[in-house]
């Protein structure tokens, strides 16, 4: 493999990482060369995640824990330190949606959304990026984003102002870390065939919109973020700081 995209010797945490987008992420920067460490809600299921990507015969763990949580985010990172595991790469994938009009949306259906996709990138890149500053050694955040980081669309409104921070985030992590040679930057995707997106798959009517808005003409796969994921995780992005590289087939780029 070409060593720039090489992650050898590097280890991955990837929030969210049991299904969808980030179990593709994780699978990725394994076969990339890199320790991973696989997390989501729930025990069993990233128990099983871990079970496919060592019978694959990648270096990975796992760990459930609510991403939202600081006390538990901690806790996790601290076990990690008194097992000698140092991660220089943080994917924050985690992520939810909940579809309501703004006039009938409980505070506390807001509250949820916001501290799921945004506040929980800044609790667990707060925990990593202290090591990865005290190590010397720098270090890589990703935080996933989202066509909505760009553009809002009506029932997702905590999605979007989430999402839209995730990108002004990422600058803030930029330029308080760059310094430090920690590189923090975005992926956009556009509309990726998961389970969070199951019920728009089903919707007739949608899913010919998002192949009629899209000029590549179809949805995107979870496998297809691994390119950008690998890259930004690498040496190959060592001088790229604060952008966000929108997955999406193009959809952003017509009118
Ligand atoms: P899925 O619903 O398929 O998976 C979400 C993952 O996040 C699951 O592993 C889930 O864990 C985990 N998760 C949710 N809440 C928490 C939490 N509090 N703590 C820890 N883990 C949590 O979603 P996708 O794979 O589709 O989405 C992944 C990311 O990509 C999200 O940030 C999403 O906003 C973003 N995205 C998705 C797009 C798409 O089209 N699918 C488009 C643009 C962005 P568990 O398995 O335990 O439930």
């Amino acid at each position: 493999m070409n060593k720039l995209f090489d992650l050898n010797g590097r280890t991955a945490l990837v929030t969210g990482s049991a299904r969808g987008i980030g179990y593709a992420l994780v699978e990725g920067l394994a076969r990339a060369g890199a320790r991973v460490i696989v997390n989501g809600t729930k025990a069993e299921t990233v128990d099983a995640a871990v079970g496919r990507l060592q019978a694959q015969g990648f270096d990975a763990r796992g760990r459930a824990f609510d991403v939202t949580d600081e006390a538990s985010v901690a806790a996790a990172f601290a076990a990690w330190d008194a097992e000698g595991i140092e991660v220089d790469i943080v994917v924050n994938n985690a992520g939810i949606q909940f579809r309501k009009p703004m006039i009938e949306l409980a505070l506390a259906d807001w509250q949820r959304v916001i501290d799921t996709n945004l506040t929980s990138a800044f609790i667990v890149a707060k925990e990593a990026a202290r090591r990865m500053i005290e190590r010397k050694r720098g270090g890589k955040i990703i935080n996933i984003g989202s066509l909505t980081s760009e553009g809002a669309r009506a029932t997702v409104a905590p999605y979007t102002a989430a999402k839209g921070g995730i990108k002004m985030l990422t600058r803030a992590m930029s330029a308080e870390w760059a310094s430090f040679d920690i590189q923090a930057n975005a992926i956009g995707p556009g509309y990726i065939l998961t389970d969070m997106n199951q019920a728009l798959v089903d919707n007739a009517d949608f899913d010919k919109w998002v192949k009629n808005s899209n000029p590549s003409q179809r949805w995107g796969k979870p496998e297809e973020l691994v390119g950008t994921a690998v890259y930004l995780a690498s040496a190959a992005s060592s001088y790229v700081n604060g952008q966000i590289i929108y997955v999406d087939g193009g959809w952003l780029a017509v009118l």
